[in-house]
């Protein structure tokens, strides 16, 4: 509440200062082994790790984008 709320107010109103751009990503595919992250929106074609290969794990973005 308060001074958060008006901060997250500030940086909605100027998309320039905001400090993740908004460009569509709901998450990021992992790889477990390799610990090896690619967003959903740099991802062209399988998710597969470039490192071995393996089929690649989704994980939701989470945490801020809560609309609460
Ligand atoms: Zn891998």
């Amino acid at each position: 509440m308060g001074l958060i709320d008006t901060v997250k107010e500030a940086l909605a109103s100027d998309s320039a200062a905001r400090p993740r751009p908004d460009d569509g990503s709901e998450g990021a595919y992992w790889c477990d082994d390799c610990d090896v992250r690619i967003r959903d929106v740099d991802l062209a074609g399988e998710p597969t790790c470039p490192d071995c290969g393996e089929e690649m794990r989704f994980e939701r973005a989470s945490g801020r984008s809560c609309a609460c």
